[in-house]
């Protein structure tokens, strides 16, 4: 069985390493048995010499929105594109440390990047539907990614993934008209479906409302709700009020200088949401919900 296998597997296995006390996490951790999907123990992550994150251990929970926050510049997409091997697609980008995904660590040198990609699907802050029919957008991402069936398995395949994403009632009437004729927010859900349609386990969001409308906004927000029932979400956003009316637990990021002088992100907090809100344990984050830097 190749680990490629293996990672597939891991879907419906329970591992000792779930188990693993988190070693120098500096916030407080999800628990020994908090269920969680995705953990990083000791993350850095450099662009060529500078760090730009570094030490970052923290345990996504399964079925639960997790909101990475913080001022411009604290990592938080970095640590986001390493969950799923995405800064792998930048050349200077390397990660040190280990991210481990149902206890096996994805940058192990036998594990297929593409394959993690798939389980751990990505939606990005602009909406990027591919230049093709809204059929297509979802089709071509399935195909692509080992889809097999029929032609009628595949019209199945759009539409619930469409469902999914709480678009199909907008869409169905015009399937092969293209991705571009949707509205911004549209998009933005066509690009979820189509990040569906991939049978992922997590789903990745990148600012992903922040070029939408606030009505716009409020529809993927609520989508998002209903998708933690099925998958697990880590989203990054800079908008505080999001992460409160969303996510289940926050992970509060600030820029420290290192000792040569260099900018670099940390993880300062990890908590409840409500709690990181209401009674932050750290004063940095206090600052920061408080409005006093950001
Ligand atoms: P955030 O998402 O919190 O705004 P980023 O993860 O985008 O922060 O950036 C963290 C740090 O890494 C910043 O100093 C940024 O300039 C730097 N950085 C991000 N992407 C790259 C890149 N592709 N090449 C070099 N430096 C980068």
């Amino acid at each position: 069985m190749t680990r490629q296998t293996s990672i597939k597997e891991a879907l419906t296995m329970e591992t000792d390493q779930d188990q693993e006390t988190i070693v120098d996490l500096g916030a407080a951790p999800d628990g020994p048995a908090g269920g969680g999907v995705i953990e990083t123990r000791r993350m850095s992550v450099y662009y060529g010499d500078f760090k730009a994150v570094a030490d970052v251990s923290l345990n996504f929970a399964s079925n639960q929105i997790t909101a990475l926050i913080g001022p411009s510049g604290c990592g938080k997409s970095t640590v986001l594109r390493s969950l799923n091997r995405m800064n792998d697609l930048i050349a200077t980008a390397r990660t040190e440390g280990e991210v481990m995904y149902h206890g096996e660590n994805i940058y192990a040198d036998d594990i297929d990047p593409v394959e993690v990609r798939r389980t751990i699907g990505m939606v990005f802050q602009k909406p990027n539907p591919f230049p093709k029919t809204i059929y297509e957008n979802i089709a071509w991402g399935a195909k692509v990614n080992g889809f097999k069936g029929s032609k009628s398995d595949m019209g199945d395949l759009v539409q619930e993934a469409l469902e999914s994403a709480a678009l199909w009632d907008e869409v169905k009437d015009k399937l092969q008209e293209s991705g571009y004729s949707l509205s911004g927010g549209q998009q933005q859900r066509l690009c979820i479906a189509r990040a569906i349609a991939t049978k992922p386990d997590v789903i990745l969001m990148d600012e992903p409302c922040s070029a939408l409308d606030p009505i716009a906004t409020l529809r993927i927000e609520e989508l998002m709700l209903e998708l933690k029932e099925a998958y697990s979400i880590i989203i990054v956003t800079h908008n505080m009020q999001q992460a409160a009316r969303v996510s289940d637990k926050t992970a509060f990021f600030n820029v420290k200088l290192n000792e040569k002088g260099m900018r670099t992100g940390r993880l300062v907090e990890f908590s409840p949401t409500d709690q990181l809100f209401t009674s932050p344990t750290e004063k940095d984050t206090e600052d920061y919900i408080t409005g006093r830097f950001g």
